[in-house]
């Protein structure tokens, strides 16, 4: 073989595997997506991407499409919660939007002469501390850093024009909770960020120690040049489970940090409740809380288009094909077999028809063990 075709074979398996990570990562979301569901059972992530969607009183079709350019396929008709903290595979479709959003601001900032540091914010803890008593002073002392004159004077040094924040929060057995958020900064003026990191400091601690929180140097406080979008994106990264996944040999290895979709992900392992119970301590503290804000008017500098869900499902079917409609029964057995990831890795890799198939056949075996069950305990009963 020469090595051209070498390097296409080299290609072509990297490829397949990259196909097959991304379906492993997906098999994955839903199985996290279905534990969310038992321990909030009332919350919307319990009907996500299984009820369906009423248009006008009716039900619309759950259909299977086939995204044209990534060859991915994907369901519509169903409800989607929407919720960034509390499902896995809402999480990594708004994630992913976001990052697209701020990697054009960034851009866009640069282009215009600007330019971006990031900022990483957070406090000294423990391990039984609570997390919503810690998230509530973090919040409040968040605050009290960015609304006082001295933050007003850096702002004019900076010529800060606007900043995104991102929340965030990990968990390691030594130190419990650990909630930080960080904050790409867009400015316009000339500064050493050291300087700046040094005054921002001494005001941080100050807020800090007003609220009742301590802070160290080491920790507490970060100022970087942040020279892409990727690097803001690889700071906090956490947010958006498909990321992780990218590296989650890397984290399993480490297991020192979790990400909150960790817990999912080791009970899955694990079965060990305790990872419930850590999840449930983070989603009841989370749900409801901003996870990405943008200062006012910092967004629309960009010219950037705010899109609903209905406008993204739009575009979205767009540019994909149509690949069937699943009648609903069979969607119900789909639900009730756990299949719904694995269907859509059957509508890739065989076809939609192969896909409803398998369904059926697992229906048709399924019927046949309980018939075959019954007519033994009938026997049995009839021996008596
Ligand atoms: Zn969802």
């Amino acid at each position: 073989m020469d090595s051209t075709k070498e390097k296409e074979k080299e290609l072509g398996e990297v490829e397949l595997e990259l196909d097959e990570r991304l379906r492993l990562a997906r098999t994955e979301r839903y199985a996290c997506q279905s534990i969310v569901r038992e321990v909030f059972p009332s919350e919307r992530v319990a009907i996500c991407l299984r009820n369906r969607i009423k248009v006008f009183n009716e039900y619309d079709g759950i259909k299977v499409w086939r995204h044209k350019k990534t060859s991915k396929a994907f369901y519509s008709g169903l409800m989607v919660c929407g919720s960034v903290w509390l499902c896995p595979v809402c999480a990594a479709k708004i994630s992913e939007r976001r990052r697209r959003e701020l990697q054009q601001a960034f851009e866009q900032h640069k282009k215009d002469g600007g330019q971006i540091a990031l900022l990483t914010l957070t406090f000294s803890h423990k391990r039984f501390d609570a997390l919503k008593d810690i998230l509530n002073l973090f919040s409040k002392a968040t605050e009290k850093f960015m609304s006082g004159r001295a933050f007003q004077n850096i702002r004019a040094e900076m010529g800060l024009i606007g900043r995104v924040r991102a929340l965030e929060v990990t968990y390691s057995d030594a130190n419990g909770f650990h909630p930080h958020a960080h904050i790409a900064l867009f400015y316009t003026n000339k500064v050493n960020l050291n300087d700046i990191e040094e005054q921002m400091y001494v005001l941080w601690k100050k807020a800090c120690s007003k609220v009742g929180l301590t802070i160290d140097r080491k920790h507490g406080i970060s100022l970087e040049k942040g020279e892409k979008a990727d690097d803001y994106i690889a700071k906090h990264g956490k947010w958006g489970i498909d990321h992780e996944l990218t590296k989650a040999h890397i984290k399993k290895a480490k297991f020192k940090s979790l990400t909150p979709f960790d817990f999912l992900r080791n009970y899955l392992a694990t079965e060990d409740k305790r990872y419930l119970i850590l999840f449930k301590e983070y989603a009841e503290c989370f749900k409801g809380k901003r996870q990405l804000q943008w200062s006012q008017g910092l967004k629309q500098k960009f010219v950037m288009e705010e899109k609903n869900d209905e406008q993204l499902a739009k575009e979205q079917t767009e540019q994909a094909d149509l690949l069937g409609l699943i009648d609903y029964w069979i969607w119900k057995d789909i639900l009730k077999q756990n299949k719904r990831s694995y269907f859509l890795d059957l509508c890739e890799t065989k076809s939609f028809e192969e896909a409803l198939e398998n369904i059926a056949e697992y229906k048709k075996q399924r019927i046949k063990k309980a018939k075959s069950l019954c007519e033994e305990l009938d026997r049995k009963s009839n021996i008596k």
